[in-house]
């Protein structure tokens, strides 16, 4: 039986959404090609989460090399700890993620080391999927392309295993930007490469793919977002921790579920909101959708939280396809010690606050005679001791890699009470990361629909497929059908065509077959509205407006039909009302 992953890629592939690439070559697993249609449908996918992350959010977009260099990623850790665990056939060769391998025979298995691994293929005497064969020793496959710059490979570099780190890079940059103030986002949509082990799962696992990312730098001491007001009432299906261990999850607001701790802090309530509405703004069905929270032994050692949005699919199950984290300070701190830069910012009060201070004086009038030219820097390396440094018979200081003694005498010291402005902080990072492909991929799952036909004027019985897609990322937004290839409905016709592209609406000309088969053409591609030119268009200005999801049909006025499309395509104008325009 054919499952909706095969009905799909079927479709994808005959009308130019997807094509494995390399085709022509015999193709390699984990590259897939967005053909016309997939990629004008991803770019509007791209294009509203720009709309709501940078233009809604103002965390501007920025765009660097997908090449880069070692440090980073020595930095960033994934030089040192981005892998898989992989297992070799010792017969036919074959590779093979090794925690894939064992899922039926242990839980949590990406939670094992390729040791322990090992241990648990001999234990349960697991063979070669493919061949039967015996499995080698597991070791871990570290994902990420190496290259090198430059001729004679004498610079190490790597391709992007994600568009993160690119903006902590920045960040020194970004600060100057955003004229010092926390907090700023910023985002970057582009590709990420992993050399994925063996990428079995179709458009899910890619080699080669897009993500859409935004890192968040806040204050660690407040974590509330300014906005959250406006999305404290939404319901989301949540899996807890607490969920996973009693195995169900919970529909819940994000106000409650931030209240009840559920949600480590408002703001990483407020950005799953946001995860929220994009998804479901694109076409992900909202029964399918829900939030895992990251359990502990899975989450990464410095995260605060992290959830994950997970969409389910008919062959996949529930597939991860957003990361919500609070990444704590970690990022800035390791690109800091390895850069030997500051990462940091000063933060001004809201009012200075008085702070209560050990202060040494150092005597110059006892040290100058004392130490002549050195005196100064002893007398700062004093400055900088704490009480518990002067309660001895002497004081030591160490200036120039020399410990030098002091005379008692030569410094006073008091408790002294200070205004202090601000203070410097390294920020978090609140870091919301989006494939583009499983979100692409699973909006086309769940707008793909097949229904018996009903029989429309001029159309044969057959069965229908329709992707309901929302208007606003369908490919082709509405199509223009002239009812006969004759001169005088093919001149109105062409004449509604320039309008709608003025207008910049995607439009396609259809004058081949019946309407109904060019109904149906449109239909499984998602062009949402079909525009019919007839005899009544000379007589009275009218054309035929056909909805793709209900199949009605109103008769409106070819002036401003654009406006008219326009309107029910960006301003959720209905279609009934698009009707009464005649
Ligand atoms: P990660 O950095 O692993 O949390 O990935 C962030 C997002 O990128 C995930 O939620 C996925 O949607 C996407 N992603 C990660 N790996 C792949 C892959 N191999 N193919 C396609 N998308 C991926």
């Amino acid at each position: 039986m054919t499952d909706k992953y095969e009905q799909v890629i079927e479709l994808a592939k005959r009308r130019g959404f997807l094509w494995n690439s390399f085709e022509l070559y015999g193709g390699t697993a984990g590259f897939y090609d967005y053909g016309p249609l997939g990629a004008m449908l991803k770019r509007r996918v791209e294009n509203i989460w720009r709309d709501i992350f940078v233009i809604n959010e103002e965390y501007y977009e920025i765009e660097v090399p997908t090449i880069g260099i070692e440090d980073i990623f020595i930095a960033s850790g994934h030089v040192g700890g981005f892998s898989d665990p992989l297992t070799e056939c010792l017969k036919c060769k074959e590779a093979f993620r090794a925690d894939h391998l064992v899922g039926d025979v242990v839980e949590n298995p990406d939670t094992l080391s390729a040791d322990e691994l090992t241990v648990v293929i001999g234990k349960h005497n697991i063979k070669c999927p493919e061949c039967g064969g015996g499995l080698g020793k597991v070791y871990e496959f570290n994902l990420m392309f190496k290259t090198s710059i430059g001729p004679g490979g004498k610079r190490s570099g790597y391709l992007r295993p994600e568009t993160a780190q690119g903006m902590f890079v920045d960040f020194p940059r970004l600060l100057k930007f955003y004229r010092d103030r926390l907090p700023f986002g910023v985002t970057q949509i582009g590709k990420a490469y992993r050399n994925e082990i063996s990428p079995r799962q179709g458009v899910i696992r890619l080699r080669e793919f897009t993500q859409a990312e935004a890192e968040i730098f806040i204050d660690p001491r407040d974590k509330t977002h300014p906005k959250f007001g406006e999305i404290s009432d939404i319901i989301l299906v949540l899996y807890s921790q607490k969920g996973q261990e009693q195995g169900s999850s919970e529909k819940m607001s994000i106000g409650d579920a931030v209240q009840n701790k559920i949600i480590a802090h408002q703001f990483l309530g407020y950005c799953l909101a946001r995860t929220y509405q994009f998804l479901v703004r694109v076409g992900v069905s909202p029964e399918k959708l829900r939030f895992r929270q990251h359990m502990k032994d899975e989450m990464a050692h410095y995260a605060a939280d992290c959830w994950d949005a997970e969409i389910q699919s008919d062959r996949f199950g529930w597939v991860e396809v957003v990361g919500i984290a609070d990444r704590t300070d970690y990022d800035l701190k390791a690109h800091a010690k390895q850069s030997e830069t500051e990462l940091n910012v000063y933060v001004s009060y809201d009012k200075p606050i008085k702070v209560e201070r050990f202060a040494v004086k150092p005597n110059m009038g006892v040290l100058g005679p004392m130490f002549k030219g050195n005196a100064g820097k002893i007398a700062n390396a004093l400055k900088l001791l704490k009480s518990e440094d002067l309660s001895g018979e002497t004081i030591e200081v160490v200036v120039d890699g020399k410990v030098i003694q002091v005379d008692k005498e030569a410094v006073s010291f008091e408790n002294v009470t200070e205004e202090v402005h601000g203070e410097t902080i390294i920020p978090h990072v609140i870091e919301p990361s989006f494939g583009i492909d499983r979100i692409t991929y699973s909006l086309l799952e769940h707008s793909y629909f097949e229904e018996e036909a009903k029989v429309e004027e001029g159309e044969e019985e057959e069965k229908r497929i329709v992707l309901r897609l929302p208007p606003e990322v369908a490919p082709v937004q509405a199509a223009v059908l002239p009812l006969l290839t004759r001169k005088e409905l093919i001149d109105p016709a062409n004449k509604i065509v320039k309008a709608l592209r003025k207008a910049g609406i995607l439009v396609a000309f259809d004058d081949s077959g019946t309407i109904g088969r060019r109904y149906r053409r449109n239909d499984e591609i998602g062009t949402p509205y079909s525009i019919t030119v007839d005899y009544q268009t000379i007589d009275d200005g009218t054309v035929t407006i056909r909805d793709r999801d209900s199949m009605k049909q109103v008769r409106a006025g070819m002036d401003g039909i654009e406006e008219n499309i326009y309107d029910m395509i960006y301003k959720g104008k209905s279609f009934d009302e698009a009707g009464r325009k005649v």
